[in-house]
């Protein structure tokens, strides 16, 4: 069966690195936060081409932290597509805030910037833009509307490591940028971890306490903080992965670009991805009927499928309290039922890329 993914191989193509890596975190010690953490949070920076970073527990905890950095809390809104994985909207929700879905657009399916304006309120304080399966979205104009507005836009790069717009790494286009390098993004940790990122020191400065006890000094709490530091291990882990980011990126988009032009079978849709942007594919999404039965189809061809993600976050059932209706955002609920990850990881064959491909255009949509 060839996987969604297997993190496997990168393991093995790589042990040896990794595996002193973090030895050196064991022989010093260093294991919650520390100089590993803290070497990763400069060379991230660097990558991304801001002033600082931040490296935390995990991606969740990046959203909640710039909310905070932000001084988003009760009684504010923030807008949130309604196609995303449920974590972005957990950041504006732990902190007290309330998210506002917005409909995605019908060929990128990233939020669409005609839908934000309706939905913004004088309790208003931000947007979540999210560069979701690795794709930019539309960042001038959504800008345009957030300076028109004066809110703050908050960048959810979870998905969209090494991800460009207009020529711009994503995470440097906004006040804040979130990453995750939970196993399996573009870049990943062996375990948890995710990081905040900002050419705004003061931001920084400030998630640097919230995620450490509220201390900036050692025992002087100046807030009710949290524990959300990351681990040495990760930071040692991600220094090497880092290292090797751009050539898993380059393979990514070869794989990419194959599906992109060989998937030619009319019953199949693929996300557009406009000229201004470089996505980085973190996962290839499609469009098919009877998407249930194609993941199946797909499997007894020996290939593994997913479905990203099944139910729009303004229909999740923990959202019922906020009294969406099935309608609300049509593109984002025509997407959830028919959407069908295909396999996307550096490490994939062209003989596997081939039968993918083949395996799509083969298939014939009735039951
Ligand atoms: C993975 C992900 C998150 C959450 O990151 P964790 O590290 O799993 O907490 C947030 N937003 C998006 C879009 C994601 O894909």
């Amino acid at each position: 069966m060839l996987k969604r993914i297997d993190l496997s191989r990168n393991y093995q193509n790589h042990k040896e690195e990794y595996l002193k890596a973090i030895e050196a975190v064991c022989e010093e010690t260093a294991f919650s936060g520390g100089k590993f953490a803290d070497k990763f949070d400069k060379e991230f920076a660097a990558y991304i081409g801001v002033k600082a970073a931040s490296g935390v527990d995990n991606g969740t905890s990046a959203l909640q932290l710039a909310m905070l950095a932000l001084g988003i809390g009760e009684g504010d809104e923030v807008i949130v597509p309604a196609n995303t994985y449920i974590a972005s909207a957990w950041g504006p929700t732990y902190v007290g805030a309330t998210p506002v879905f917005v409909d995605c657009t019908k060929d990128t399916w990233e939020i669409d910037p005609d839908r934000i304006e309706e939905k913004i309120t004088g309790r208003t304080k931000a947007i979540i833009g999210v560069h979701l399966y690795g794709q930019p979205f539309d960042f001038d104009r959504v800008k345009e509307i957030a300076d028109k507005h004066g809110l703050y836009i908050v960048e959810d790069c979870a998905q969209s490591h090494g991800a460009k717009y207009g020529g711009r790494m994503t995470g440097s286009l906004g006040d804040l940028g979130c990453f995750s390098f939970y196993p399996g993004k573009n870049l990943y940790a062996f375990g948890e971890a995710g990081s905040v990122v900002s050419d705004k020191e003061e931001y920084i400065e400030a998630i640097d306490t919230w995620k450490n006890q509220g201390c900036k000094v050692r025992y002087y709490h100046d807030v009710v903080g949290y524990n959300m530091r990351m681990e040495g291990i990760q930071g040692a882990v991600l220094s090497v992965s880092l290292q090797y980011l751009d050539e898993w990126t380059f393979l990514r988009r070869k794989i990419g670009q194959r599906y992109l032009e060989e998937i030619r079978n009319p019953l199949i849709t693929m996300q557009a991805h406009p000229g201004n942007t470089e996505p980085v594919f973190h996962l290839f999404v499609i469009m098919a009927p009877e998407a249930e039965r194609f993941v199946e189809y797909m499997a007894g061809r020996g290939i593994e499928c997913h479905r990203h993600y099944p139910v729009p976050c303004h229909l999740q059932k923990a959202y019922a309290h906020l009294g969406y209706q099935r309608g609300d955002c049509p593109n984002a609920e025509y997407l959830a039922e028919h959407c069908v990850t295909l396999p996307m990881f550096p490490e994939m064959t062209p003989e596997e890329v081939g039968m993918v491909i083949e395996a799509c255009n083969q298939y014939e949509g009735k039951g």
